[in-house]
């Protein structure tokens, strides 16, 4: 949901997960303030200068009033984001027309309110994850799914590295070509999927360094054998 039901002045500083797999380029920074959050700058926008500049994995609420739903809940992509949450959370799908007026949707994929404990997924990631294994969408969109939903799922866990885009992004990494089964892929389909997921990461890590943990072992890929 855009809407977390905070006003502005009210709201606590709320923290956002975001994950910049798929970022606009002229949005590479979000200005934070404690209890309001600027709009990220577009191009050619007259922005004040902000009293502190936080990467996107620190941004706080900025939301209006509650909108009526019009999101999904699938129960497959929740289902697999409660294995590596622990339970925690929920997974919802907006509709684009809900996804376009989501602030989120101008710098980022997909993001996990930590407050209260659930993850939005842009239209494309969804599509991606709910369609694992099939011919429906390209294997890197289905690989961006599998990743993003499992980083947002490391979000959702209460553990001591929630806040941690980089630890967050290696355990998606860890756990990728398992989460890529239970959404739908055979082994081997997993196995195809995974240098996808390795390029995306490389990708986010190219624009935005805080993915990256230098103490992840990362899995590496190996052509599979001559049959
Ligand atoms: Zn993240």
């Amino acid at each position: 949901m855009s809407a977390i039901g905070d006003s502005p002045a009210a709201a606590p500083l709320v923290r956002l997960a975001l994950n910049g797999a798929l970022p606009m380029l002229n949005h590479p920074r979000v200005l934070l303030v404690k209890g309001h959050t600027e709009w990220p700058p577009r191009e050619g926008a007259n922005m004040r200068p902000a009293k502190a500049l936080l990467t996107l994995s620190l941004v706080g609420v900025i939301f209006g009033p509650p909108s009526a739903r019009a999101y999904d809940v699938p129960a497959r992509l929740t289902e697999v984001a409660h294995v590596y949450s622990l339970g925690v959370g929920e997974i919802r799908c907006p509709s684009e027309t809900e996804w376009s007026a989501d602030f989120a949707s101008s710098f980022s994929s997909a993001y996990t309110n930590l407050r209260d404990d659930y993850t939005v997924l842009g239209p494309r990631v969804c599509a991606g994850a709910l369609n694992v294994g099939t011919a429906t969408v390209p294997g890197w969109q289905q690989a961006l799914g599998v990743l993003v939903l499992t980083h947002e799922a490391f979000h959702l866990r209460h553990w001591r590295f929630r806040r941690d885009e980089g630890k967050v992004e290696c355990q998606a990494l860890v756990y990728f070509r398992d989460a890529a089964q239970r959404l739908g892929a055979t082994a081997s389909q997993a196995e195809d999927l995974y240098p996808y997921a390795l390029a995306l990461h490389s990708y986010k890590v190219r624009l935005f360094p805080q993915y990256r943990d230098p103490a992840c072992l990362v899995p590496p890929w190996s052509p599979p054998p001559d049959s």
